[in-house]
């Protein structure tokens, strides 16, 4: 009898719509927003990246971006029923449905309790939870030489990923500019929020048997190679 097929990696072509239901996880700084855009462009699945809907709603200045624009700007978390509010409206889009890659969201426990319930109701349960790992002490020197499009929020370093042209994004030609938040003293409260917050959801999705764990110091092409590995067979 011929073994049944088991789609990797490998066997998925570039663009083909799939239904991955996914959420990364890590540090500030580790390259999240960047692997998860690869990904998501790649599986043709909605990139919800909470912070990206934050900085778009504070740009224009709309009733969310008001309220939340202190909180960001600060390095600090926007208060859980806010974010539980954006992720329920987000959700009622239909082009969840296909699949998605959670970036950013849940980063508390009160939010992963959240979105356990909705993606229930919805029938839409979490698939994989991709741990991206890489040491504080290092994180430093990569966000504050980041630089974000800041219109289409592809991420850049001054260092590893240069853009063609300077200051401009190699994708839509958008300004290149520092985040707000992307300044030392903003990433050390970051990186503090993280580990009082975010690390304390890592193990109510160990117990579901849904995370894996990527080395995310390597070079971005390695990692997301990585990636790939650890959504294979989804
Ligand atoms: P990073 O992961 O590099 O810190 P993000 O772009 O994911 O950055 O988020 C930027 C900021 O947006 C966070 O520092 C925080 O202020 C706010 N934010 C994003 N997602 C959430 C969330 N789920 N809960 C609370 N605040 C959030």
């Amino acid at each position: 009898m011929a073994a049944s097929w088991v789609p990797t990696a490998a066997s998925r072509v570039a663009g083909s719509p799939c239904d991955m239901r996914l959420l990364f996880v890590g540090a500030p700084g580790v390259g999240k927003g960047t692997q998860a855009k690869r990904l998501a462009d790649g599986r043709s699945i909605p990139h919800i990246s909470t912070g990206d809907i934050l900085r778009e709603a504070i740009r224009r200045s709309t009733p969310v971006g008001l309220k939340v624009g202190l909180f960001v700007d600060s390095g600090g978390l926007v208060p859980d029923e806010v974010m539980v509010s954006i992720i329920e409206e987000r959700f009622a889009q239909e082009d969840t449905q296909k699949g998605y890659l959670l970036d950013g969201f849940p980063r508390t426990m009160p939010q992963a309790v959240a979105l356990d319930g909705l993606l229930l109701r919805l029938r839409l349960p979490l698939e994989r939870v991709i741990l991206l790992e890489y040491p504080d002490g290092a994180i430093m020197e990569r966000i504050t030489g980041r630089r974000t499009c800041e219109k289409c929020g592809t991420p850049f370093h001054l260092e590893h990923r240069k853009p063609r042209a300077e200051g401009l994004c190699d994708g839509c030609g958008g300004k290149l500019v520092q985040r707000e938040d992307d300044t030392e003293p903003k990433v050390w409260l970051r990186l503090a929020k993280y580990h009082a917050e975010t690390v304390a959801i890592i193990p109510f999705y160990e117990k579901q048997g849904m995370v894996r764990r990527v080395d995310a110091s390597r070079k971005p092409d390695e990692v997301t190679r990585a990636v790939e590995d650890a959504v294979a067979g989804l």
